[in-house]
């Protein structure tokens, strides 16, 4: 079958692997339907998360059961599924407190420590040996583990590019404003105009947001979080964004600030240079927005990745501020099955930041394309098949 794998910073390929097979007893096999590029595999592509032996990439993506293991018996060969990102069992001390990717039984790598080349969050699809080196669904076929827990079944009504964002980018923007506890009518700032920016001003309006405000510096990404979003934009290259969402909020500053940037934020040529004199991945630019645009006692939601340690952490000032900080993985398999039922009854539209559609084999190109943000590129769909 195909795959789009990733061999080096840059360098994917759509190449000819073996098919996948059952390994254990509550695997399945799913025919992919459709599969999208995230702005997490970028951090792989660009070489921030290590990735050493070839690799198929892919963690968000649905389709067909193709085969069942033997303890799978609630799927059967030809169900239409949808398939969270975090690979979680659904029975251990994580998981029965309801933070699955955090689950302690499906990655090899996983320890209580937690770092950049220390132990990891569960396995996640598609995203290094660190993160459990299972193969990604940006492929004809992918084995599913912990079938048993994971792959939601999709009513027939709905198509896949209605439901595809179930699997990360809505959830993950909706974390974002379900940990900031929203009690009606506040003023939410979002750090990053990308696809989980998006879906976090989605999340906002059904959470009682009163105001949402977009922040990035690509306009044809602030057209998007306008329409799709409906937000007020501020481009931070023409503004300074601090400085306006003060004066939006009679000076004290948004209520909820979601950086869902992270580490590839903007940054300087000198930033680049103390990045490869640090080993400190990326920059806390947006972070640094956030905590200053916040009001005190405000809530920061982080959920643009972030992978090292860094230097200048605003600590002092989320202190004096009494800044609430969350931040991490969604955990997909808590949110997914309410967030469908919101796709379903139409009280959300997920699929209208949708720029591309592609064949499988054009994966190299689109990577490309959306890594260098060309042609307008908000959110690519690949079609396996
Ligand atoms: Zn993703
Ligand atoms: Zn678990």
């Amino acid at each position: 079958m195909k795959a789009v794998r990733y061999h080096r910073p840059k360098k994917i390929t759509v190449d000819n692997v073996p098919d996948p097979k059952i390994e254990n007893k509550n695997d399945i096999i799913l025919k992919v339907t459709s599969t999208a590029i995230c702005g997490s595999d970028l951090h792989i592509y660009n070489g921030f998360i290590p990735q050493v032996k070839p690799m198929a990439l892919g963690h968000e993506f649905m389709g067909l059961v193709e085969e069942v293991g033997p303890d799978i018996t609630h799927l059967k060969r030809g169900d239409r599924v949808v398939v969270p990102f975090p690979i979680a069992c659904g029975h251990c001390f994580f998981c029965e407190h309801q933070i699955h990717t955090q689950c302690e039984n499906t990655n090899p790598n996983y320890g209580p420590e937690g770092g950049l080349l220390l132990e990891k969050n569960a396995a996640l699809f598609g995203y290094t040996d660190l993160y459990g080196g299972i193969e990604g669904g940006q492929a004809e076929y992918v084995r599913v583990p912990q079938a048993q827990f994971g792959p939601r079944k999709v009513s027939e009504k709905m198509t896949d590019e209605q439901v595809l964002f179930l699997t990360d980018i809505f959830p993950t923007g909706y974390s974002a404003i379900d940990w900031a506890n929203l009690k009606g009518g506040e003023t939410v700032a979002v750090f990053g105009c990308g696809p989980v920016g998006v879906m976090a001003m989605k999340a906002a309006w059904l959470k009682g947001a009163g105001r949402v405000i977009g922040v990035d510096c690509l306009n044809y990404r602030l057209e998007i979080a306008k329409k799709s979003g409906k937000a007020e934009v501020i481009n931070f290259k023409e503004n300074d964004p601090i400085e306006a969402i003060r004066e939006m909020t009679g000076g004290r500053g948004a209520d909820v600030c979601v950086d869902a940037a992270g580490m590839e934020a903007e940054r300087n040529v000198l930033e680049k240079v103390s990045n490869m004199a640090h080993l400190q991945a990326g920059t806390l630019n947006a972070l640094k927005m956030c905590t200053s645009a916040v009001r005190r006692g405000g809530t920061v939601s982080i959920v643009g990745v972030y992978a090292t340690t860094y230097d200048n952490f605003p600590l002092g000032q989320m202190f004096d501020k009494m800044i609430n900080l969350k931040m991490g993985q969604a955990p997909v398999q808590r949110y997914i099955d309410e967030l469908m039922a919101l796709v379903d009854q139409n009280k959300v539209i997920l699929d209208d930041i949708i720029t591309h559609k592609l064949p499988l084999d054009r994966a190299p190109e689109a990577y490309h394309m959306f890594c260098n943000k060309e042609d307008n590129c908000m959110k690519v769909i690949l079609k396996p098949h």
